[in-house]
């Protein structure tokens, strides 16, 4: 099993670093253009427009492939629209073809426009733990003016995948709005948040009514209270669920990735912090050798637990089933479904693998404003 760790570093602003930026955008944007509707495999983007890129932004040749393969990427995560890039993009750096270690994790150097840029690392204490570990892909992000260059390490975890399917809890967790999180023993997490967040989106609306500079001001800050407000309840409500789960045990959650599909997550609080809870639950688990397992979300709130027909309804937080009558919390019927999806699966011989999807985090969906520490720390669990 591998688990994977992501360390976000602050690193000296250079300015080759952040003219490479604004060029690498500027392709990547000129290479969405021409794929738009167009293009749909990562090879015929490639041979549409590596070269080009490379002659008219005089993109290094490891940097030009990654435009093309985020290109790729960005078009099949927005099949509707056409994604529009930020000035400063995020560039995805490949160790060790764009980016090197110098010495003992002393400085970074990385490909930029103007040949190799060497910066000082200091890589903050709480990841020195990760340093031996493998450098996968990682990202350089240009926040409110500062670098930070977020290092991905992956290793191998000695947890014996097979060990899993037998015997141990397969716990299965809803998360959702109006309660946090619901698990399908039954426990309910985060249940006042509602209020608070309504109390919060009201006085939101109020400032931005009132539309002044101190109003903006306010509302800023707010958001970042709130931020912080979300994340200790976060890390509250991944370690219940975790300390009352052993090793061997498995949790089930839905895979967010298309998270646009499903109506419930779509404001953008519930983006970040779902996918923030989920990352506490998912490095919490890993290291107590907890499994984690993502199953598809589709019909895991409409589907009745008990007799598995689709003819039900809903009545506000409460779930009723035409078909056999049973009734209870819509959420935790819906996290006794998402538990029901992983046992279906690993009861079908042969498909076992398909039901541990892999997931990739971003980082944008992490932190929503300010950047809240720089150690945050993500963590993806696959094998
Ligand atoms: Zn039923």
């Amino acid at each position: 099993m591998k688990s994977t760790v992501t360390a976000k570093v602050k690193i000296r602003k250079d300015e080759r670093l952040v003219k490479t930026m604004r060029v690498y955008s500027k392709a990547l944007q000129f290479c969405i253009d021409r794929a738009w509707n167009n293009l749909y495999t990562r090879k015929s983007i490639h041979d549409e427009c590596y070269y080009k890129i490379r002659e008219k932004f005089g993109l290094q040749a490891q940097l030009a492939v990654c435009v093309i393969s985020q290109t790729h990427e960005m078009l099949k995560n927005s099949p509707k629209n056409k994604p529009k890039v930020k000035k400063f993009a995020t560039i995805r750096y490949n160790f060790s073809r764009s980016a090197t270690i110098k010495g003992e994790w002393e400085k970074l150097s990385l490909a930029s426009t103007d040949g190799r840029v060497k910066v000082e690392l200091n890589i903050p204490g709480c990841y020195e733990e990760y340093l031996d570990r493998n450098v996968r892909e990682s990202n350089l992000i240009l926040k409110n003016d500062m670098l930070f260059f977020c290092f991905t390490f992956t290793k191998e975890v000695d947890i014996n995948p097979f060990s899993f399917c037998d015997g141990g809890k397969i716990r299965g967790v809803d998360l959702g709005i109006n309660k946090i999180a619901v698990t399908s023993d039954e426990n309910f997490y985060g249940t006042n948040a509602k209020e608070k967040r309504i109390k919060w989106e009201e006085l939101r609306a109020e400032l931005q009514r009132k539309g002044t500079h101190a109003s903006h001001k306010r509302i800023k800050s707010m958001g970042k209270r709130f931020n912080r407000y979300m994340t200790w309840m976060n890390h509250n409500i991944s370690k219940k669920i975790i300390d009352k789960l052993d090793e061997g045990d498995v949790l089930v959650m839905e895979d967010l990735t298309n998270i646009r599909k499903t109506a419930k997550y779509n404001e953008w609080v519930h983006k970040w912090a779902f996918r923030q809870l989920q990352n506490f639950l998912e490095y919490k688990a890993v290291e107590k050798g907890i499994r984690v397992v993502y199953v598809n979300p589709e019909n895991t709130s409409k589907k009745c637990s008990k007799c598995g027909s689709l003819d039900t309804e809903r009545h506000g937080g409460f779930f009723e089933c035409n078909n056999c009558g049973f009734s209870l919390d819509a959420d935790l019927n819906a996290s006794r479904n998402i538990a029901h999806s992983y046992t279906e699966t690993i009861g079908r011989a042969g498909s076992r693998r398909s039901a541990y999807g892999s997931r990739v985090y971003e980082v944008e969906t992490f932190n929503t404003g300010r950047i809240e520490t720089e150690t945050t720390r993500k963590l993806h669990a696959s094998f």
